[in-house]
């Protein structure tokens, strides 16, 4: 009989705490709790990548009608259902937050729907009042929008709130040149929303290669998003309220209590900007960032170590200076990706139930922007690759047959990055319809190690748009 009510308390029911939860009970019969103080799922599948996703594929819908009028189809343009699509994107996430249930009463773990804090090393205490002892804590809690620091912020949405909205707004001005205020830019220009983005820094997607970075930007001006960079917002206010930054009642809402019933955007709002600018938006659209989620949990007081910005510091096992307990996922601000907290959370397993220490290996992982044109990329950028040693670099852009034939201006890019020594694939950079679909088995021979005459021996499949990634023959600048 253990000493513990536990072998392990999972913190956190997205997925990298889910499938940490599941596999330590299911496979290697551990006695398990899990507390989650929202919804199971957690932001992948509540609040991010799924709903996110299949936005993506109700926006791209919109370029359609033209595209197969172009192929000989009479077909007309339609219009977007906002209510008819949320009612079936609800009932979807209530769908898969019960699968997420489902799964983790199937393998055996116990469940609370608390928020959990941490008494001590090995003690948990919900918000239920209940405490519960484990031999091992594993906090997987996540991370959450961050506004910037600036008067009246708290009108202006977050990711979270654009899976609540009661209506679309007809116009949006979107801060950040990341992931998200990228994908959301397209996403909501599909929809039909006037779109106005605002970077501050010189180039959109900060951190990738340069190439696909200015194809993405000038193909989203081209689609009709308003995209400013080095451009910021200075202040905002109601655009009732006569001066900007005047007097606006404090009104938060966002991750902090997000609620599942819909609302409308704060709007209009005035926003004055870094260009001279001063305009009225429907709303505003914070995509400035994300935090990890570790405030008040008794972290602090017992130990741990955080970082600036409130990431839990673990070692290459995830474990943190409390050796009882572990961290994984976006709490930890390694690499923010679902399939790596996943991963995380298996390691984890590995190492503390199944005897068999793994470390997480976070290099050369694939992953994809889903910007319209989307964008897949493993591996190093020419910019990084250049710094590091001398490369060759093989790049192609040109129309796809589907869009040259319909006469739009849509282009593909397809890009490796060769080490002149080794000859490997450094990075592999592709801006082309489903390039999130093609990086991922591009990822598999660039994680292989394959070289430059691996992809060469390879035979094209023709005619598709990624044939070109094995027909590449000389480099376009060595470096
Ligand atoms: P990012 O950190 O990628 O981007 C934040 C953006 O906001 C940057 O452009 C940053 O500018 C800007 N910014 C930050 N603070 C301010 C400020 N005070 N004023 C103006 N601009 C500001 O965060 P995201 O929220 O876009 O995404 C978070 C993470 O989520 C990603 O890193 C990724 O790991 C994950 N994610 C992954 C997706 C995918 O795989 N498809 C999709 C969505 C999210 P600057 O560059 O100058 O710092």
């Amino acid at each position: 009989m253990s000493e513990f009510d536990y072998d392990l308390f999972v913190i956190g029911g997205g997925s990298g705490g889910v499938r940490a939860a599941r596999v330590a009970a299911g496979e290697a019969g551990a006695k398990v709790a899990l507390a989650e103080e929202d919804r199971y799922g957690g932001t992948c599948v509540i609040r991010g990548c799924v709903p996110k996703k299949l936005m993506v594929f109700a926006s791209e819908y919109a370029a359609m009608p033209a595209d197969a009028r172009a192929y000989g189809w009479d077909i007309a343009d339609g219009s977007f259902d906002w209510d008819r699509f949320k009612a079936k994107l609800d009932a979807e996430l209530d769908r898969l937050e019960g699968v997420y249930r489902k799964l983790l009463k199937g393998s055996g773990v116990e469940t609370f729907d608390a928020r959990a804090r941490l008494k001590d090393a090995h003690t948990v205490e919900l918000s239920t009042g209940e405490t519960f002892t484990a031999k091992h804590i594993l906090i997987a809690t996540g991370g959450r929008p961050v506004r910037p620091d600036m008067p009246n912020a708290h009108l202006g949405m977050v990711s979270d709130d654009i899976f609540h909205l009661k209506e679309l707004p007809k116009t949006v001005l979107i801060i950040g040149g990341g992931y998200i205020a990228c994908e959301f830019a397209c996403i909501l220009h599909g929809l039909g929303v006037e779109v106005t983005q605002y970077y501050r820094g010189a180039q959109i997607l900060r951190g990738f290669d340069d190439e696909a970075r200015g194809l993405i930007s000038d193909s989203m001006q081209e689609r009709g998003i308003k995209l400013h960079v080095g451009t910021d917002i200075v202040e905002m206010c109601h655009a009732d309220h006569e001066k900007v930054a005047g007097p606006v009642e404090e009104r938060q809402y966002g991750h902090d209590d997000l609620t599942d019933e819909a609302h409308g955007p704060e709007g209009p709002i005035r926003v004055k900007a870094t260009n001279g600018e001063e305009l009225v938006y429907d709303a505003v659209f914070f995509a400035t960032g994300r935090r990890p989620n570790s405030d008040d949990m008794g972290l602090e007081e017992l130990g741990l170590a955080l970082a600036r910005n409130g990431a839990i510091e673990v070692d290459d096992y995830s474990q943190t200076k409390v050796p009882s307990i572990y961290a994984i996922g976006d709490v930890t601000d390694r690499v923010n990706l679902t399939p790596v907290a996943i991963r995380e959370g298996m390691a984890f397993v590995e190492t503390v139930f199944k005897g068999n220490p793994t470390k997480v290996d976070h290099e050369l992982i694939p992953s994809a922007v889903f910007t319209q044109p989307e964008f897949g990329t493993i591996g190093l950028t020419e910019e990084q690759a250049r710094d590091q040693e001398p490369v060759e670099v093989y790049c192609t852009s040109f129309r796809p047959m589907q869009s040259a034939f319909a006469e739009t201006t849509d282009r593909v890019l397809m890009k490796l990055i060769v080490s002149q020594e080794t000859r490997k694939v450094l990075g592999c950079h592709i801006v082309a319809p489903g390039a999130g679909e093609m990086i991922q088995l591009a990822g598999i021979a660039v994680k292989m190690g394959a070289t430059k005459e691996d992809f060469d021996r390879t035979v094209a499949v023709h005619p598709t748009m990624s044939e070109e990634i094995v027909t590449m023959r000389n480099p376009v600048r060595k470096a």
